[in-house]
């Protein structure tokens, strides 16, 4: 029995040092007093805020937030979080406040103040404080240089001040940090070196520009904007055959993007004399892709307006059945018709066709904020996230006027 005390005297040893461990974590000296560091925490008040703010009911988690928070004034964490539920409801003096109060406390650790350094810089950017915004976040990744999301936010002040170098050297360090280099990080790279590019070609640096083009492409080979203003500068400087090939390439790369080149080849192929350039490429994309309604479209523009109205409006009955809902098309087979004095048996079929159509006026909606927009946008102004838009379509209509007759 006695060979056990010792091993016995060890246990207790431990469980005796595990316990006052674990009270040195949970309790600390102030003014003389132990103080429960977790109290808040642990008070009924913190669990019931974090449910409300699940549940997303902001002022009755701020109700209970608040009372977690005035039993421990230390509790850093709680006021960090009621000075975020503040700023989220718009409350952003009172956010501010909450988290500057926080930042004059001695002996935050250098993680802790970085932490809160984030949550005023967010507040600033929230009020339109722009310079403190820009101020704040700097200062957070001097003290936590892998602090990705003050990088994140750095990256879209700069973005929403057309400060587009310093947005992408911020992006590039974000890149850096995920290490490999993702495919988003690569593309969000592509149209910032493209925003550069935009700006030296106003200031008609074109050679600027064509750099810049040229790496936005390199860095991601469907970046269809650069392609645009590449070919866009080559027209500048009179070589409209260079603007050809390289819009073309917007074919290969993207087809589905390919009709946002139709405007400038169609009237660069009509004003260097071969308009069947233009027609070649609307009816190879069709046969690559019988869904295809906005090369149909393109091509009956061409047709309607080169006399051929009755070819014009055979496409665009064709286009109809692909996307039954798009007004433009609408629009084009209106024109069409009254060129054509509008023969019954044409308005019939039209009629027809169209019996189930709704039309929209703003087919594109952002897939991260649902934000419509009548054009295709590159970034959100919502959200403002890159390449987000999509097309919206409702399935097409085909066999519908079949299947009742
Ligand atoms: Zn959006």
């Amino acid at each position: 029995m006695s060979s056990y005390a010792p091993l016995l005297a060890a246990l207790v040893a431990l469980l005796a040092g595990l316990t006052i461990g674990k009270a040195w974590e949970r309790y600390k000296l102030r003014d003389g007093k132990w103080i429960d560091r977790r109290r808040a925490r642990e008070s009924p008040h913190y669990i019931l805020g974090l449910n409300f703010l699940v549940a997303n009911q902001i002022d009755l988690a701020i109700e209970e937030l608040s009372r977690a928070a005035s039993l421990d004034a230390d509790a850093l964490e709680v006021h960090m979080i009621l000075g975020n539920l503040y700023r989220e409801k718009g409350q952003v003096g009172k956010a501010i406040t909450v988290h500057q109060n926080l930042l004059q406390r001695p002996r935050l650790s250098r993680l802790e103040h970085a932490y809160v350094l984030l949550c005023l810089g967010l507040d600033y950017k929230r009020g339109g404080f722009v310079e403190r915004a820009l101020e704040a976040f700097t200062e957070v990744l001097r003290l936590d240089p892998k602090n990705e999301y003050a990088l994140l936010n750095l990256q879209k002040l700069h973005e929403e001040q057309h400060q587009w170098t310093e947005a992408y050297d911020t992006r590039q360090r974000l890149s850096k940090l995920a290490g490999d280099p993702r495919p988003q990080n690569q593309a969000i790279l592509a149209f910032l070196e493209n925003e550069i590019g935009l700006e030296a070609m106003r200031r008609k640096e074109y050679t600027e520009a064509t750099r810049r083009f040229e790496a936005a492409i390199d860095l991601d080979a469907r970046a269809v904007p650069a392609y645009l203003n590449l070919g866009d500068v080559r027209v500048a400087q009179g070589h409209e055959r260079d603007a050809a090939t390289i819009w073309e390439r917007v074919v290969e790369v993207a087809p589905d993007r390919a009709y946002l080149a139709f405007d400038r080849l169609e009237a660069l192929a009509v004003r260097t004399g071969n308009p069947d350039r233009f027609t070649r490429l609307c009816r190879r994309l069709i046969e690559d892709n019988p869904q295809d309604w906005r090369a149909r479209l393109a091509l009956s523009r061409h047709l309607a307006a080169s006399g051929r109205p009755s070819d014009a409006l055979d496409l665009l009955f064709a286009a109809l059945v692909q996307n039954p809902h798009a007004l433009s098309i609408h629009q084009a087979i209106w024109r069409a018709l009254a060129a054509l004095h509008h023969p019954p048996s044409l308005v019939n079929r039209y009629g027809e066709l169209t019996e189930h159509a709704v039309f929209y006026l703003d087919p594109h909606v952002c897939v991260r904020c649902r934000y419509r927009s009548t054009e295709l946008l590159w970034q959100c102004p919502h959200c403002h996230d890159w390449n987000t838009f999509v097309e919206e379509r409702i399935a097409p209509a085909q066999d519908t006027t079949e299947v009742e007759v």
